[in-house]
C-alpha cells in the first residue's frame, strides 16, 4: 500500500490488520459505529491509559471519577444540552445529502455556476457555499435544528417512569460530583476532576470513520480554580495537552493550538483553544483533536439552578423539556456548590477550566501519524512507529529455529514476561518474516533465541525503527524494556 493519503486507505489498514472493524458487518454495518479488533482494543486501551497516567497518576492536583452514563434528566436542562444541544442543518436540494451548516465550506471564487438561482439559500446566508457530496452551489433547503442526543425511556411502570438521555459529554458528571469529591477527599482549589468514557451524539455527518462517531469515548478534566487564576491555568493545560500528543509521537509538524475566534465561542466561556491534528483526509486540513475552554463559573452556576429547579419538576410531571430552570438565587455565590478558602476565608464558584479529548480521535491520530514505509533488505516494509507505551504489543519473541531446545526457551521467556507486559511468542516461518509481522503491528521491540543463548544466556533484542540488533543477557531483557516503556 502506498502511503496513507486518504480515509480509505485508513479503513483498509485499520480492517486488515484487525485494528477496527465496522459495527455488525456481518449484518451489512451499522453506519457510523466500529468496533475495535485485537490490536485496535489494545492500542485504544494504551491511549487510555497514558492519557490518565499523565493528568491523574503524575498529578497531586487531579483525581479520577467514572460515573454513569444516564443522568437525572435536569442535569441536562442545567447544563443546556436538554433544550440547545442541536446542530444547524441544511438539505442539498440536489443531491438530498443532509450537511451541518458550519460543515459547509465556500465554492471557491472563480466558479460561474454561484449565480444559479439561491433565493432561499442566500436568505440563510448559504449562497454561497458549496454542497461537499455533490458539489452544487447554493442550493440548500432552509437550515433546521438537528436535536443531538439520543433519548430513552427508563422505569418499568408509569410512576417512575421517565426520559432520560444517553449522556453527550462525560462532563457535567464531574459537575454534579463537584461537592462530593470535595467532601470526601483533602484535595482544595485548584484541583481538577478527570474521567474517561463513552458519549453519545446522533451526528448529522458521519462518513468519517473513526473520526466522528455516534457513539465514542471522551477523557475530559474539569479544572477548578479561584476566579483570577483563570488565565494563567488556561495557559498552563494548553502546554500540557499540546506536550502530550508530541511525547506519545505525533510529529511536531502536524499538531498545532489553534484558539478561537470570538464568534466560535459559546456564550459562556472565556477562550477556548483546539489541539489540532493535521490529518491526510477530509479537506485534508486541520482538525480538532481536542478542546481546552476557559468555561468560566458557568457549569456550577446552572447545577445550582437544577437544584433549586426539583420541586417544580416534579410537580409538572417530570417533564424535562417544559421545565422552567428555576432563576439563579441572589446569593448564588454562598451556594451548595460554591467553595470555602480556609486559608483566604473567602467562599466563591470555582472558575473551571476544561481539556476535553475524545480517545477514539487520537487513536487515529496516533495510528495516522505512526504508519510509515520504509526499505529493509531490498523491500518496501511498512512499518506502524507507534512510542513504545502505545503499541499493542511491546516485545515479540522468536526461536530462530524450533528445534535444540530453542522453543522451551522462548517460551520460558515469555511465560515470564507476559505478567509485565503484552508479548507475543511467534516460532512459524522464517525469522524476517516474523519481523515484518510485528512492524506492521507496531511492536516495537523484538528478541530472538539462538544458538549462542545456549552458550552465553545472550540474546538479540531488535529495535523496530533502526532496526538495530544488540546482543544482550537473557535475564537483562525486562530491565531492558521497563526502561524503553517508562514502567
Ligand atoms: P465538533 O464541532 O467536531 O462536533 P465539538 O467541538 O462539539 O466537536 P466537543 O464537544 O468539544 O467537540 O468534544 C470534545 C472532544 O470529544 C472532541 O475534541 C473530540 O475529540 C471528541 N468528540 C466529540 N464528538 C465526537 C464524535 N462524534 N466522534 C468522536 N469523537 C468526538
Amino acid at each position: 500500500m502506498a502511503k496513507i493519503t486518504k480515509l480509505d486507505d485508513i479503513v483498509s489498514l485499520c480492517k486488515r490488520r484487525g485494528f477496527i472493524f465496522q459495527s455488525s458487518e456481518i449484518y451489512g454495518g451499522l453506519a457510523s459505529c466500529y468496533d475495535y479488533g485485537p490490536l485496535g482494543s489494545e492500542l485504544k486501551r494504551n491511549v487510555r491509559n497514558a492519557w490518565w497516567k499523565a493528568v491523574v497518576q503524575m498529578r497531586d492536583d487531579v483525581v479520577g471519577l467514572d460515573c454513569s452514563i444516564l443522568m437525572h434528566p435536569l442535569a441536562w436542562k442545567a447544563s443546556g444540552h436538554a433544550d440547545k444541544f442541536a446542530d444547524l442543518v441544511t438539505v442539498c436540494k440536489k443531491c438530498n445529502t443532509r450537511t451541518r451548516v458550519d460543515h459547509l465550506a465556500d465554492a471557491p471564487e472563480n466558479i460561474e455556476h454561484v449565480k444559479l438561482e439561491v433565493a432561499q439559500a442566500e436568505a440563510s446566508n448559504l449562497g454561497k457555499k458549496i454542497c461537499p457530496s455533490c458539489g452544487t452551489i447554493g442550493q440548500f433547503g432552509e437550515p433546521m435544528a438537528f436535536k443531538l442526543m439520543f433519548e430513552t425511556q427508563m422505569g418499568a411502570n408509569a410512576e417512575d417512569s421517565m426520559t432520560v438521555w444517553l449522556r453527550p459529554e462525560t462532563a457535567q458528571g464531574i459537575f454534579a460530583n463537584f461537592a462530593n469529591v470535595l467532601q470526601t477527599t483533602r484535595i482544595k482549589v485548584p484541583f481538577g476532576i478527570a474521567q474517561t468514557g463513552k458519549s453519545f451524539r446522533n451526528e448529522v455527518t458521519t462518513k468519517a470513520f473513526i473520526f466522528r462517531t455516534r457513539e465514542f469515548e471522551q477523557a475530559e478534566i474539569e479544572f477548578f480554580c479561584e476566579p483570577g487564576t483563570d488565565e494563567q491555568w488556561w495557559s498552563h493545560w494548553k502546554e500540557e495537552r499540546f506536550n502530550w500528543y508530541l511525547n506519545l509521537g505525533i510529529k511536531k509538524d502536524n499538531l498545532r493550538l489553534r484558539e478561537h475566534d470570538r464568534d466560535e465561542l459559546a456564550h459562556y466561556a472565556k477562550g477556548c483553544v483546539d489541539v489540532e491534528y493535521k490529518f491526510p483526509f477530509g479537506s485534508g486540513d486541520w482538525q480538532e483533536l481536542e478542546g481546552i475552554a476557559n468555561r468560566t463559573d458557568y457549569d456550577l452556576r446552572q447545577h445550582q439552578r437544577g437544584m433549586r429547579t426539583i420541586n417544580s419538576w416534579y410537580e409538572n410531571g417530570k417533564d424535562t423539556l417544559k421545565a422552567k430552570l428555576a432563576p439563579e438565587a441572589e446569593d448564588y455565590e454562598k451556594g451548595p456548590l460554591s467553595y470555602f478558602d480556609d486559608e483566604k476565608k473567602k467562599r466563591y464558584i470555582p472558575y473551571v477550566i476544561e481539556p476535553s479529548a475524545g480517545i477514539d480521535r487520537s487513536t487515529l491520530a496516533f495510528l495516522v501519524d505512526a504508519y510509515d514505509e520504509d526499505e529493509a533488505n531490498g523491500e518496501t516494509r511498512s512499518v506502524l512507529r507507534f512510542h513504545p507505551s502505545l503499541a499493542p504489543i511491546k516485545l515479540g519473541i522468536f526461536p530462530l529455529v524450533k528445534k535444540d531446545g530453542l522453543p522451551e526457551i522462548g517460551t520460558a521467556m515469555y511465560n515470564h514476561l507476559k505478567k509485565y507486559f503484552n508479548c507475543m511468542y511467534d516460532e512459524k516461518s522464517a525469522v524476517g518474516r516474523r519481523y515484518r509481522r510485528q512492524d506492521e503491528a507496531g511492536t516495537p521491540y523484538c528478541v530472538t533465541i539462538d544458538g549462542q543463548t545456549k552458550e552465553d544466556g545472550t540474546v538479540t533484542i531488535r529495535e523496530r525503527d533502526s532496526m538495530k540488533q544488540d546482543r544482550i543477557s537473557k535475564d537483562q531483557v525486562l530491565t531492558y524494556m521497563r526502561e524503553k516503556l517508562d514502567i
